[in-house]
């Protein structure tokens, strides 16, 4: 008795100490918060490099430090408590504020960018030493994607520490996004070479096979324009179905895509939030296959249009491009895909909206070795799997019956198996015969012992 009595005075200095510097975290946030948005409504008065650039930075250090303090004490099935009490996560009205600022920032950034001089004022030395050009408002929200990215990235490391997968596929994504999304077309463009960025193919990103920007590659980046055409192509129709055999999905939306990686990082909070109701999945396949057949459509016409000069189809495809471009590429995949990241879930626009999960799908469905399987015996049906994906897909169901999880929608972040207190799950890329097959599993009727 004497020694808990000990333990538990030494416990509360500790304990006190945590907690200030979580709220020194706090307050280095919410300065951050305030420098920023100096920079963004007063750069006439300030220096908004002063502001911005530096209120980001004490942004970024406090939230890292704020992450700290509240992930490494806790344990692996502590990480989730709560998640359904705090207003945040859990719809309530910071929630909807969050949701709010989010959209707002894509429709100033899509439609409004004037608005933002401030912040793209802020962002002019990085800009300059990075790639020696102006600032503008795509490298601003470059920056802040991948900060997003890299930050939430810390707090998935410290949530996810005890898995080695996770750990692994964290790191994957933060270093696509930071080395393959941010700093090399950044020194693409330093070298006076064309933007691009070798993390993302068409269809996701749609306009990268599109004759306008095939032609402008070609001629402005000599060689390694050609080479940006080839990679691009050679990824978009051969290397994503061979990987996609081997590995399912997973290998692009949970490992490589800047989108995946947002989800995974940022949007981790809000992964219980994906609808998963039958309806959901309705509207998921009523959506996101009709999108695959618009840019591919999109895709075939303007190269018809080109090839014909313009005598076939006239200003048809072009139309179809701005459609394509305005609806899904700007307000799908940026204001509604991340903007409703605290409503709706982390995996919006990777749901119901992207074509490239769309073309990933079909081929782990019908032409993949992946799949999750399930030692049905041993599940309690707590839910947990359930409640933690992403996609919204009822892992409970399978689980209970024993049956392999085979689904076009799972993207393979391995939350799942992750969160299961019996070790049911496990994602897997076996050969593909038998790969519906269940596992056996014991049924109460099945032993008659008393029989
Ligand atoms: S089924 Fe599991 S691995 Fe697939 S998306 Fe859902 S949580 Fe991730
Ligand atoms: S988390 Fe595991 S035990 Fe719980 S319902 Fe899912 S498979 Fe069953």
């Amino acid at each position: 008795m004497p020694t808990t009595v000990i333990s538990h005075q030494a416990e509360a200095p500790v304990k006190e100490s945590h907690h200030a510097l979580k709220v020194a975290g706090l307050l280095l946030i919410s300065i951050g918060l305030l420098g920023i948005l100096v920079a963004s409504v007063g750069a006439d008065y300030i220096s908004p490099v002063l502001t911005g650039l530096g209120g980001t930075l004490v942004l970024t250090m406090g939230a890292l430090l704020y992450i700290w303090q509240s992930r490494q004490y806790k344990s692996p099935a502590e990480q989730n408590q709560g998640m359904w009490q705090r207003q945040a996560t859990s719809r309530g009205a910071s929630a909807w504020v969050i949701g709010f600022v989010l959209t707002g920032f894509y429709v100033l950034l899509y439609w409004f960018p004037d608005t933002l001089q401030g912040l793209i004022q802020a962002m002019e030395p990085l800009s300059q030493w990075l790639r020696n050009r102006p600032s503008d408002q795509w490298f601003l929200y470059g920056t802040f994607y991948t900060l997003a990215v890299l930050v939430m990235g810390v707090y998935a490391l410290l949530k996810y520490r005890t898995s080695r997968y996770h750990i692994i596929r964290t790191l994957s994504v933060m270093f696509f996004q930071l080395g393959f999304a941010f700093l090399l077309p950044g020194l693409l463009l330093l070298f006076n070479k064309p933007e691009y960025y070798f993390s993302y193919f068409w269809p996701l990103k749609y306009d990268y096979l599109f004759p306008g920007t095939v032609d402008y590659l070609i001629r402005d980046g000599a060689a390694l324009g050609v080479f940006m055409v080839f990679w691009g192509a050679v990824f978009s129709f051969l290397a994503t179905p061979v990987l996609t055999y081997f590995y399912g999905k997973r290998w692009y939306c949970s490992w490589v895509c800047g989108c995946g990686g947002l989800a995974e990082t940022a949007g981790d909070p809000y992964r219980h939030l994906s609808d998963k109701s039958r309806k959901a999945w309705r509207w998921e396949v009523a959506i996101i296959y009709p999108i695959l057949g618009f840019v591919i459509l999109t895709t075939l016409f303007l190269w018809i249009n080109s090839w014909s000069e313009g005598r076939l189809l006239g200003n048809l495809s072009g139309g179809f491009a701005q459609t394509y471009g305005f609806f899904i590429g700007a307000m799908f995949s940026g204001v509604i895909g991340v903007g409703f990241y605290p409503l709706m879930g982390n995996r919006v626009w990777c749901r119901f909206g992207c074509p490239m999960a769309a073309y990933l799908g079909l081929l782990q469905k019908y032409f993949s070795r992946f799949r999750i399987t399930t030692n049905g015996g041993q599940c309690i049906s707590c839910g947990n799997c359930s409640t933690y994906c992403e996609m919204g897909i009822d892992v409970r169901w399978y689980a209970q019956q024993g049956k392999p999880i085979i689904r076009a929608s799972c993207v393979g972040c391995g939350i799942c198996a992750h969160v299961c207190p019996r070790g049911v799950l496990k994602l897997e890329n076996g050969p593909q015969e038998n790969r519906y097959a269940g596992s056996p599993l014991i049924r109460r009727d099945d032993l008659r012992i008393l029989s």
